[in-house]
């Protein structure tokens, strides 16, 4: 079966089977990661060579922190407002997609954000010109959503923060690791592992050292990176065997030769998938600007859209599975993360092509 979810998604079949191969007995020690105390030496094995093969992956500077947290990307939209700013401080939000206006909701309630930017009245299909963007030199950060999972756009570079911090934040829930980049531009990169790189659980945030520490006072210990910062990531009881299987994904990515390789790989894919849909003369339709085309979410329409369910229950016939767009916006979309083999996406456009002949 492919399986085209938008997350959790599909995971690589060598990681599964590894991991399925480990599950009583981790290496020996008697113990499934399950079963392991998060304090033991083997658990600190795993979570230290996860740590590091994620900075091999990303060349993340010496003066980043990793984090392995829990309560997903939406626990960040609180956490990151808590942790740099004050109740009265402004800050700007680029909104591209529900999720940066999920983002821009949650900061309300704890700094004053403003929405410098938002595609919402075209229903989300572009990304705006960086010059356009008029930011507030006050503002203590800019955040974006690097890849908008339900919109299918995404970043293809970043805009520079003018604010008197510099500090550019980014959820990457959606297009982590699925190419390089250059983490020097940001403050903070956050992302939930349940699309590339893992299952749900496991929240993973990359922070510049230097704004660790400034919580506001009413932050929870759990929301606040200096606790798991100092604790590393330890503080309490962690997503262990999520972590682990993080792991055995960035293991993984590095044995495919790193994100260039990755990216190389993503592309291709993307440029099948898409160009059956701007070839299909109008029966297949994608909404969203060319130039800023997601490579993980490709959402589409059928121009008969009363044939929509009938595309869905037919393409699962031939085991390609949740291909139902998001609630919100309708159609189809097809998620092709890091672990969606070449051959799903081929399986796909084959499909698509004999469905559009019979209906056309
Ligand atoms: N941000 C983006 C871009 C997402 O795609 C999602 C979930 O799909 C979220 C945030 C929310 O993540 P979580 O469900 O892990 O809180």
């Amino acid at each position: 079966v492919f399986n085209f979810a938008a997350g959790p998604a599909t995971l690589p079949e060598n990681v599964l089977l590894r991991a399925q191969s480990e599950l009583y007995n981790w290496r020996g020690s008697g113990m499934s990661v399950m079963e392991m105390s998060h304090r033991g030496k083997e658990f600190l094995s795993i979570i230290q060579k996860a740590e590091s093969d994620l900075r091999t992956l990303l060349d993340i500077p010496s003066e980043y922190s990793v984090l392995f947290l829990q309560g997903g990307a939406t626990t960040q939209f609180a956490a990151i407002p808590l942790n740099l700013c004050t109740a009265e401080d402004t800050v700007d939000y680029v909104v591209t997609g529900s999720w940066g206006d999920k983002a821009f909701k949650e900061a309300q309630k704890f700094c004053k954000p403003k929405m410098i930017w938002s595609g919402k009245s075209e229903k989300y299909t572009k990304i705006p010109s960086f010059h356009e963007l008029e930011q507030n030199p006050d503002a203590k950060f800019l955040h974006i959503c690097a890849n908008e999972t339900i919109h299918g756009v995404e970043f293809k570079d970043y805009p520079t923060p003018k604010n008197r911090s510099g500090i550019l934040v980014a959820d990457m829930s959606s297009n982590f690791c699925s190419k390089p980049v250059d983490v020097s531009r940001f403050g903070i990169i956050y992302a939930g592992a349940q699309k590339n790189v893992g299952p749900s659980g496991v929240t993973i945030v990359i922070i510049r050292k230097d704004l660790i520490g400034n919580a506001q006072g009413m932050t929870p210990v759990m929301l606040d990176y200096k606790i798991h910062d100092e604790n590393n990531s330890l503080y309490n009881t962690p997503p262990c065997y999520g972590i682990y299987t993080c792991g055995l994904v960035f293991e993984d990515l590095l044995e495919q030769g790193g994100l260039k390789e990755v990216e190389k790989k993503n592309k291709k894919k993307g440029e099948i998938l898409y160009n059956a849909i701007d070839e299909s003369n109008g029966f297949y339709k994608c909404p969203v600007e060319k130039s800023v085309r997601s490579l993980m979410n490709v959402p589409f329409t059928l121009k008969k859209s009363e044939l929509e369910a009938e595309f869905i229950k037919e393409a699962a016939k031939e085991k390609m599975v949740q291909l139902k767009g998001h609630r919100s916006v309708g159609g189809m979309r097809a998620s092709i993360y890091n672990a969606m083999p070449l051959a799903g996406v081929e399986n796909l456009v084959a499909f698509m092509k004999k469905f559009q002949a019979r209906h056309a």
